[in-house]
């Protein structure tokens, strides 16, 4: 029998992708041949590859990750690793895969808080860590904790602190928990991706969102609940002077700016994504301010 080139192979699992509406369907096929030759696609020797013939177990490979991808599995699953912030994160079944929109709340953070230092950061709800991981690479911290409950995430974030080779510490443990809370130090920076998929939205979900676990995405009825809990729980884990800085699903930040303003927050903000959506909200605590300013309203 002819065997056919890994270029051949490739064209014909391309056309599946697109007949079923895989966006970026060439750039995925590309993705999932580097993974299945162990080769990166992005390199030139990928190129001379696809000239050849293909070795049947490769093949093999291929088809697999192929029909797991035609089954609606996100192409970052099937990979098993993604980048974000320029770091490598692995990512599989049971933790949310990090986005780029999420990149907005680092580069927040970054750009309020780079000058300082030492500085005492706590990310909640963690997942990978790509949040947690990413501000100890690119702010100079003293500390970073990451929260995460989900023993699937755990192995993830576990496995991130240690590809970045990044100090950040790990606490086990539900965020609402008081063993956890009592472990949480003060903070000058508290950051939280929570889940915030309203019940409606969780009934129409892209086909792909629906393998993520649906820990990480519901956020309660309104999608809200992890904002009005958080915000009322960690403020006291907060410095004075420090700041409270969430992601935001769309159109939610009239609400969480509202949360952060009744629990005393001030400099009270939301900032856009790179198309334009607020992505995120976020607040100071300042208590001296407040007190300085009660003292003289009496
Ligand atoms: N950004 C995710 C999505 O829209 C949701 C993640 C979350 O709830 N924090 O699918």
């Amino acid at each position: 029998m002819v065997s056919c080139t890994y270029k051949e192979l490739k064209n014909l699992w391309l056309e599946k992708l697109e007949d079923s509406n895989i966006e970026s369907a060439e750039f995925e096929i590309n993705e999932m041949l580097g993974k299945a030759l162990g080769i990166d696609c992005r390199k030139p020797v990928y190129l001379e590859k696809l000239k050849s013939g293909v070795n049947i177990e490769v093949k093999k490979i291929f088809e697999k990750l192929c029909e797991r991808r035609l089954n609606g599995e996100p192409l970052q699953y099937i990979l098993g690793e993604w980048e974000f912030y320029g770091l490598p994160f692995k990512v599989g079944e049971g933790v949310l895969i990090p986005r780029q929109d999420t990149e907005t709340l680092v580069d927040i953070a970054v750009k309020k808080l780079g000058k300082e230092e030492n500085l005492i950061v706590t990310d909640l709800c963690s997942g990978s860590g790509c949040i947690g991981i990413s501000l100890e690479k690119n702010l100079s911290c003293e500390k970073v904790v990451c929260v995460e409950k989900s023993d699937k995430a755990l192995k993830y974030l576990k496995q991130n602190v240690q590809i970045n080779q990044s100090k950040a510490e790990i606490i086990n443990g539900d965020i609402f928990d008081s063993n956890v809370l009592s472990t949480v130090p003060i903070s000058d920076l508290i950051v939280c991706n929570p889940p915030y998929i309203t019940a409606d939205e969780m009934k129409k979900l892209q086909r792909e969102v629906t393998f993520e676990p649906e820990s990480a995405l519901f956020g309660g009825e309104d999608g809200l609940d992890y904002y009005r809990d958080i915000t009322r729980i960690y403020k006291d884990k907060i410095k004075d002077g420090g700041m409270l800085l969430f992601e935001i699903g769309i159109n939610q930040e009239d609400e969480v700016m509202r949360i952060l303003i009744q629990h005393g927050f001030k400099n009270v903000r939301t900032r856009p994504d790179l198309i334009g959506v607020n992505r995120c909200v976020f607040g100071q605590k300042l208590e001296k301010t407040k007190l300085c300013t009660d003292v003289m309203s009496v």
